[in-house]
């Protein structure tokens, strides 16, 4: 097991260098209705059922690096109504994703897909200053016993999850938690509580569901 912590401290060592940031793909989505899309590398979890995660995890072998006022520009081509950054977890380089939000037009929604582990109060404050701004925060489990099974990282930090909601609230920042339904009982998924709770469906790749059934997970 690992500290997902201390593993975004090695990885952006990696990733992220002065205000840039390494990314490996620019592309326009339909996701929420048309959305312009950066790929960034890097994670500080290592999900089993991650889609990306030969690229995400291995960042020193592609990609380049891209400065904020680069990505906003490669972004705004693509005339979508809404940005987000995808790929692996855009709050490692913490500095470079802030001025990639202000640097965006006012009427650009900035869509921030997290999985909330490094989302600490600083931060959240300094994320309120920008109206332009909704996160979504990924939950990758619904206990700390399932949060490990999924990610391979130590339980404890389920808990940072759902602070990150809490300072999302606090701060009035629009959100919402998103949760993978085919992989939890909806009990347990209802223990947790949370209003506008997202349900997201699994896309099962061959080798999605081998890593699944590896760790027992189905
Ligand atoms: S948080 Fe997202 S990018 Fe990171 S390992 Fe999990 S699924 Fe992949």
């Amino acid at each position: 097991m690992y500290n997902p912590r201390e593993l975004a401290e090695k990885v952006e060592k990696e990733v992220c260098s002065n205000n840039s940031r390494k990314y490996y793909r620019f592309r326009s989505t339909n996701f929420y209705g048309g959305c312009a899309t950066a790929d960034c590398l890097g994670c500080n979890l290592r999900c089993v059922y991650c889609w990306a995660q030969k690229k995400v995890w291995n960042p020193k072998r592609i990609g380049r690096f891209y400065s904020p006022a680069e990505v906003c520009q490669k972004l705004l081509n693509f005339k979508q109504p809404l940005i987000r950054i995808s790929g692996g977890e855009p709050t490692l380089c913490k500095n470079h994703l802030l001025l990639v939000i202000e640097s965006l037009p006012k009427n650009a929604l900035f869509i921030l897909e997290t999985n909330g582990i490094l989302l600490d109060e600083n931060y959240v404050k300094l994320m309120s200053n920008y109206d332009n701004l909704y996160v979504r925060v990924s939950l990758k489990g619904v206990d700390e016993r399932s949060f490990e099974k999924i990610t391979g990282a130590e339980g404890k930090y389920f808990a940072n999850q759902l602070k990150a909601l809490e300072l999302l609230n606090k701060y009035k920042i629009e959100h919402r938690a998103a949760i993978l339904v085919d992989l939890f009982n909806k009990e347990d998924i209802q223990k947790l509580n949370l209003p506008n709770l997202e349900y997201e469906s699994l896309i099962k790749y061959p080798f999605v569901k081998n890593a699944l059934k590896d760790r027992n997970i189905i």
